[in-house]
C-alpha cells in the first residue's frame, strides 16, 4: 500500500492571506486549471508555478509555501491575474505569501507586524522623529540656523553618520537572521540538510540575471513594469555609490558639503534621483492603468511606494529650496527627508524593500539546485 501523507492546513495563515487588504482575498476563487502556470513566462518547465502555490495556499500549507523559493521567483508582473479564467489573481496572491514570509522570517517580529499594518505606520515614523528631534533639540541647533542654509546646522554631519550606520547595522542584523530562517526553511522543504559544493556559480548566476532584469523582461501583460523597475534599480544603485563617495570625501578627505554643482558625485546623485523618481512615477502610473488585469496591490506594496517616492521628492526638494533660500522650509523639508531615509532603511528587512534580498536568495537557492543535477 502506498505511504499516506497526513496533510495539516494552517487556518490562520488562510485567514492571514485572505484577509481584507491583505493581497490574498481572491484565493478562493481558483479551481486549479493550471492557466496561470501555462501562461507564464517566468517559471521553470520541470516545477511550474504559480498553480501549485494557489493550491497549497487554499489548503493551508504555510511551511510548504515559506520555504518555497519559487514564490519569490514570481515578479508579480500579472501575467497570469489577466488570464485567470476565476479572477484569483494569483499573482497578487503570491505577492501575499511574500509579505507573510518577510513577516515570518523577520526579526524582531513586532516590527513586521507594524509594517504591515496601516495602523502600524504612526509609530513606525515617530521613532526617527524622536531620535532626529533629541538630537536638534538636545545639542540647541534651533538657535544657530541663521546665515546660508546648511544642513549640518540643523543635525551634525557625524550625528547622522552614526544615527544611519546603527539603522544599517540593525538592518543587517535582522536581513542576516531573517535570511538564515529562510535558508533552513528551503533547505527542510527539499529534504536537504544542507547544499552540495559551492554557491558561488549560483550567487554569480543571479546577480548577472538581477543586473539584466533577464526574468522581468519576459512578462507581457504589464512589460512596461520591467523598465520601471530597471529605473528604480539603477536609480538605487546610483544614490548608493553617491552615499559612498560622499563617506570617502568626508572620511577620506576631509571634505565637507555642500560640494561644488559641477562636481561629478552632485551630477551622479542628480541622475540617479531623476531615474529613482522617473522610475517610481512610471511603477504607480503602470499600476494605476493596469488596475483591473492585474490587481491593484496591497497597503504593504504601496507604502513601500510611497515611501520612495517620498525619499526622492523631499531630497530633491531639500536640494532646491535651499538653492532658493528659503531657510525654514528647507530645513523642515531636509528634516523629513531624514525621517524618511530611516524609515526605508532602518524597515527595509521588514517592508517590501526585503524582497530585493529574499528574492536574491532564492535565485541562489534555485540556481545551485539547478547546477546540483
Ligand atoms: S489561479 Fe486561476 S488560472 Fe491559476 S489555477 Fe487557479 S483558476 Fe486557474
Ligand atoms: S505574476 Fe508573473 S511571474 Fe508571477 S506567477 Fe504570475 S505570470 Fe508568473
Amino acid at each position: 500500500m502506498a505511504n499516506a501523507n497526513l496533510i495539516q492546513p494552517d487556518l490562520d495563515f488562510v485567514k492571514e492571506l485572505t484577509v481584507e487588504g491583505g493581497g490574498g482575498e481572491s484565493l478562493k476563487k481558483c479551481f486549479q486549471c493550471a492557466t496561470c502556470s501555462v501562461v507564464c513566462n517566468v517559471t521553470h518547465t520541470d516545477r511550474p508555478f504559480p498553480r501549485k502555490e494557489m493550491v497549497w495556499a487554499q489548503w493551508g500549507l504555510k511551511d510548504k509555501l515559506l520555504g518555497d523559493p519559487d514564490v519569490w521567483l514570481c515578479h508579480q508582473c500579472s501575467d497570469c491575474t489577466a488570464y485567470c479564467p476565476r479572477g484569483a489573481k494569483p499573482g497578487e496572491v503570491l505577492g501575499a505569501i511574500r509579505k507573510i514570509s518577510i513577516q515570518n522570517n523577520s526579526w524582531p517580529s513586532a516590527i513586521g507586524k507594524l509594517v504591515a499594518s496601516p495602523s502600524g505606520l504612526i509609530p513606525l515614523l515617530m521613532v526617527p522623529i524622536f531620535i532626529f528631534g533629541a538630537v536638534i533639540l538636545g545639542l540647541g541647533r534651533l538657535n544657530h540656523l541663521e546665515g546660508p542654509i546648511v544642513y549640518e546646522k540643523l543635525v551634525p554631519i557625524p550625528a547622522v553618520d552614526a544615527i544611519f550606520m546603527t539603522a544599517a547595522l540593525f538592518a543587517a542584523l535582522s536581513f542576516f537572521t531573517g535570511i538564515k530562517k529562510f535558508w533552513k526553511a528551503m533547505l527542510d522543504a527539499t529534504g536537504r540538510e544542507s547544499v552540495r559544493g559551492s554557491v558561488v556559480p549560483a550567487i554569480i548566476a543571479a546577480l548577472s540575471e538581477i543586473i539584466a532584469h533577464k526574468r522581468f523582461d519576459k512578462c507581457e501583460v504589464t512589460s512596461a513594469r520591467a523598465s520601471a523597475h530597471k529605473l528604480v534599480f539603477w536609480g538605487f544603485a546610483g544614490l548608493a555609490v553617491t552615499t559612498t563617495w560622499a563617506l570617502v570625501y568626508l572620511y577620506g578627505f576631509h571634505l565637507e558639503s555642500p560640494y561644488s554643482l559641477i562636481n561629478p558625485m552632485k551630477w551622479l546623485a542628480f541622475a540617479s534621483m531623476c531615474s529613482l523618481l522617473y522610475g517610481i512615477y512610471k511603477v504607480v502610473s503602470n499600476r494605476k492603468d493596469n488596475a483591473e488585469k492585474a490587481g491593484e496591490g496591497s497597503y504593504f506594496d504601496w507604502l513601500f511606494i510611497w515611501l520612495v517616492v517620498l525619499v526622492g521628492a523631499t531630497g530633491a526638494m531639500s536640494w532646491g529650496i535651499r538653492l532658493l533660500g528659503i531657510a525654514p522650509l528647507a530645513y523642515l523639508t531636509y528634516f523629513t527627508h531624514l525621517v524618511l531615509v530611516f524609515s526605508l532603511f532602518a524597515y527595509a528587512p521588514f517592508s517590501k524593500m526585503a524582497h530585493m534580498v529574499y528574492r536574491t536568495t532564492a535565485m541562489v537557492f534555485a540556481h545551485h539546485v539547478d547546477m546540483e543535477k
